[in-house]
């Protein structure tokens, strides 16, 4: 059987949380934690990160840092993850759903500013498949409307956004905040796991006693106040380093990774040229101002019929393809809730698309020929 996704380990993990342990520190903010932190600042310019036990508790943390209330407005795509919503509406917020692209499952830009009333507190662009919003229309309107955005950068580690100043910029620096999740099926994972970072920097001292239980038991280790307590709200959103030692296995093979990933995902988007043709599939759009990060391959089938048989036809083959999102505003909890009309786009990409195998080790021929 060729599964959907496997975890791909670089053999360096179990070193480093034995290190851990070893090192007699294993709750969280130490050592490799710091290592994980610096590696993102460095790398991609963040101002601020903070590991955190997912992208879900990330988007908490953002959810409490913007400080919604009920009523308060968020928009975002339909289109997503149950945690983009989630996290909001824990903290009382309706949800306004957006339509997906006609050419990309990620949320149609240009459908967003007739959505936002005086309510509205933020915006909140999923990266679907690694793939970048058009940015500048949303930070456009954020600065016109006086919201916050929030990436959900989830599925967007190592990719880039280049905006009309043509400034190539990595997903997760553009937000006042942005989340990242780290869990088995992204691209570079720690099991659970997730990172916020924090773009604006009017959040980063209450991130971090969010992030510490509401205590500034961070700022006391790093010897700025000589006694720490609760200070404000907050929870345990930090991981232990035994999570972040394993991160690190990680990220020190992050090119590589990503190389091979991007390989196979070429391999199939050549391959499957003809086949799409002949079957007028739809195959994944890379508009000019974003960069692929190989984290998904997905097709957009013409129905659900034909999507099933694709499904079943590779089943046969001992191969596992398998759907995506039921959009949110239809899902059971949020139907009744839902204000904002049809959203076609969205619809259909529950319907029609399907995902196929993607992960380091794979032979993306064996699916290819298969098809
Ligand atoms: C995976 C994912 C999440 C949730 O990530 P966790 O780390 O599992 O909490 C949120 N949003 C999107 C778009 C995702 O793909």
């Amino acid at each position: 059987m060729i599964p959907f996704n496997k975890p791909y380990f670089t053999g360096k993990e179990t070193q480093y949380i034995e290190d851990a342990v070893r090192k007699g520190k294993i709750s969280g903010n130490g050592y490799y934690t710091q290592l994980c932190h610096d590696f993102f600042e460095r790398r991609y310019g963040f101002n601020k990160c903070l590991l955190t036990t997912s992208c879900t508790d990330a988007l908490e943390m953002a959810a409490l840092l913007i400080d919604i209330k009920e009523g308060d407005e968020v928009i975002m795509p339909s289109y997503t993850f149950v945690s983009t919503a989630n996290a909001f509406v824990l903290r009382g917020a309706t949800i306004v759903f957006a339509d997906s692209r006609a050419d990309h499952p990620g949320m149609d830009e240009d459908s967003i500013e007739r959505l936002i009333t005086a309510k509205t507190k933020a915006i909140v662009p999923v990266h679907y498949a690694g793939v970048s919003c058009d940015m500048d229309k949303i930070m456009d309107l954020a600065t016109a409307y006086h919201l916050y955005v929030i990436e959900d950068a989830a599925q967007a580690i190592d990719s880039f956004y280049t905006g009309k100043d043509g400034i190539k910029k990595p997903l997760g620096s553009i937000g006042h905040l942005a989340a990242f999740s780290f869990h088995e099926t992204k691209n570079i994972i720690s099991g659970e796991g997730g990172m916020l970072v924090v773009n604006d920097n009017q959040f980063a001292a209450k991130a971090e006693i969010i992030w510490e239980k509401g205590t500034n038991r961070s700022s006391f280790f790093r010897g700025e106040v000589d006694k720490y307590g609760w200070v404000a709200v907050g929870s345990s959103f930090l991981p232990s380093e035994i999570i972040a030692a394993f991160l690190w296995a990680q990220l020190e093979n992050m090119d590589a990774i990503q190389q091979v990933r991007k390989l196979h995902w070429e391999h199939y988007n050549t391959a499957l040229l003809n086949w799409a043709r002949q079957n007028e599939i739809q195959l994944p759009l890379i508009p000019s101002y974003a960069s692929n990060n190989g984290h998904m391959f997905y097709v957009v089938c013409q129905s659900i019929e034909q999507r099933q048989t694709i499904i079943e036809k590779l089943q046969r083959k001992k191969i596992l393809s398998v759907f995506h999102y039921i959009s949110l505003h239809s899902s059971s909890f949020y139907a009744d809730k839902h204000t904002g009309g049809v959203l076609n786009q969205s619809d259909r990409y529950s319907n029609c698309l399907l995902r196929l195998p993607l992960f380091y080790e794979l032979n993306p021929q064996q699916i290819i020929d298969a098809l």
